[in-house]
């Protein structure tokens, strides 16, 4: 089993038994969100859409974390292409993401 998935099967167990949730600053025990990642991946998932007639027009992910996706390399791009969520989802989206697409 691979360092992440160890990780990731620890804080699992964590938060099933203590119902933790990522911090403000998307930090759970020895896990951190990829901030990084997620708007590299908003980027592209964005870009490969336009080519099949559609792009990226809603993105769900908890307001609190936002602004570490937008201080990512991909994140004033992403900022200025996409609309965010602003208030707080029926649960709280920290340990995943939603996304929207509309028709061009
Ligand atoms: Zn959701």
């Amino acid at each position: 089993m691979s360092r992440c998935r160890r990780a990731w099967a620890r804080a699992s167990r964590k938060a099933r038994s203590t119902a933790s949730e990522f911090d403000a600053e998307g930090r759970l025990g020895d896990l951190r969100i990829d901030f990084e990642a997620i708007a590299a991946h908003l980027w592209w998932l964005n870009r490969s859409g336009r080519a099949h007639g559609v792009e990226i027009g809603y993105v769900i992910l908890d307001p609190k974390l936002q602004r570490f996706l937008f201080e990512t390399k991909y994140g004033p791009k992403i900022r200025n292409t996409m609309r965010f969520s602003q208030k707080r989802a029926w649960v709280r989206h920290d340990e995943h993401y939603h996304v929207d697409f509309r028709c061009l």
